[in-house]
């Protein structure tokens, strides 16, 4: 899934030899952590409603597992590809252990396009991906979850398969399932929700009250709504957002200089969040190119889309009015737009720590699965906040000591800990 050419594992890699040196991790150590430890390729055949069959291509990558069974999601989409798979399971690992949970990185993904699947054929796909990684998946090797375009249905599907195979219950085989089928109240909420919590205390931290601040936000799916939520809770403006259209095929941008509102959008909008463009129209919103929401005259941007979507030639248009960027997605940000925030001196969060609350809450249900008592919202919620925020603060306190960028101090705590924990086990 990667826009002009650019290569989400090539980015990734190029993270991790920048904080290599800063670390002056040992050869060895590099060579481990820059690959993942085991990755899966598979082919999935589906009956289709129609009677005929096609053939999909899967993937599953364990990029480490020292800290503790491979943790992420499952994607389906069209532009799908193992190196973006690989990407994406390494900074799952990052995650992981900057808000130090005890879990490693994973991802898996299927090249699909599930706005053209019918339910039973997405339910035939969900059983056929954990056909195929029955054996190398599981509450004590790898947990998957919900990502781009899946859903809690899907990982129910994924669960009941999984356990048919096995012959017993493993409510902790996967995560993001329905409440009331082992999933835990605030999954859905919790990564944009994660979002907000480490953009509240940056803008604590610089002492700027969220009332005073508004807000462009690339992508209408799960972790922008709940961002916007939360965010216009908290009494900040959200000024526009983008999202993408299946029908044209290109992504429009909807602005409203008064706020958006999150309610009247999400009546317009479809399971994949997607926006229709005539109604929101009708609504007075002004319907601009996709593009745009990185151009606009605000305090904080928050990329909660694909990666890839700031790169040499977007970054340039980033107003001088921007303070912060939140990457609620992963990998929005190319190595050389990157280097242009940083000389800016824009307050970056960096994605596997701005959205590290989906897998936190993730954690925390498979806690919940383990006990078979599960926590109120306000208790899920609750610890949430506390691990973003003492992520948070642990990252923005050696950024400033050490001088480093948000990035690279996120980087710092993530990778030394995995190292250690290799060392530690010996494979080092
Ligand atoms: N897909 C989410 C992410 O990228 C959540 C992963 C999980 O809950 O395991 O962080």
């Amino acid at each position: 899934m990667c826009a002009k050419n650019y290569n989400a594992f090539e980015t990734a890699q190029a993270q991790f030899d920048r904080v290599a040196e800063i670390l002056d991790l040992d050869q060895a150590t590099r060579d481990l952590l820059r690959n993942p430890l085991r990755e899966y390729h598979f082919s999935i055949p589906v009956t289709m409603d129609d009677g005929s069959k096609k053939i999909f291509k899967g993937f599953r990558c364990l990029h480490n597992d020292s800290r503790g069974p491979g943790k992420g999601g499952i994607r389906f989409h069209p532009q799908e590809t193992i190196d973006t798979v690989r990407a994406l399971s390494m900074w799952m690992t990052w995650k992981c252990a900057v808000v130090d949970i005890p879990l490693g990185g994973g991802k898996g993904g299927v090249i699909c396009d599930p706005h053209n699947l019918s339910p039973r054929e997405q339910e035939r796909l969900c059983r056929g991906w954990v056909r195929q990684v029955a054996q190398n998946v599981g509450p004590l090797q790898d947990v998957p979850a919900p990502d781009v375009m899946t859903n809690a249905q899907h990982m129910l599907w994924m669960l009941d398969e999984y356990e048919a195979i096995h012959r017993a219950k493993y409510p902790g085989f996967i995560t993001g399932k329905p409440v009331g089928m082992g999933g835990s109240l605030g999954r859905t909420e919790a990564t944009g929700y994660g979002v907000i919590f480490t953009v509240r205390e940056a803008l604590k931290e610089m002492g700027i009250r969220p009332e005073d601040t508004v807000a462009s936000v690339q992508g209408f799916g799960n972790v922008s709504q709940y961002a916007i939520q939360l965010y216009t809770q908290l009494g900040g403006k959200v000024i526009l957002v983008s999202s993408w259209d299946q029908n044209d095929q290109q992504a429009y941008a909807f602005k409203k200089n008064s706020g958006v509102d999150l309610k009247e959008l999400q009546e317009i909008t479809d399971s994949f969040g997607g926006i229709n463009k005539d109604k929101a129209k009708e609504l007075g919103y002004e319907v601009l190119p996709g593009d745009v929401w990185i151009e606009q005259e605000v305090d904080i941007l928050i990329p909660a889309a694909l990666e890839n979507e700031v790169n040499a030639e977007t970054v340039k248009r980033i107003h001088p009015r921007v303070k912060i960027i939140a990457e609620g997605a992963n990998g929005p940000t190319t190595l050389e737009a990157d280097k242009v925030i940083r000389e800016r001196g824009i307050f970056l969060i960096p994605d596997f720590l701005a959205n590290a609350g989906g897998v936190t809450c993730s954690y925390f249900e498979q806690v919940q699965c383990n006990m078979n008592y599960f926590w109120e919202k306000d208790e899920v919620l609750g610890k949430l906040d506390t691990k973003m925020t003492s992520a948070f603060i642990a990252v923005s306190d050696l950024a400033r000591k050490k001088k480093l960028y948000m990035r690279d101090a996120a980087y710092v705590i993530a990778i030394d800990r995995v190292a250690q924990a290799c060392k530690g086990r010996g494979w080092i």
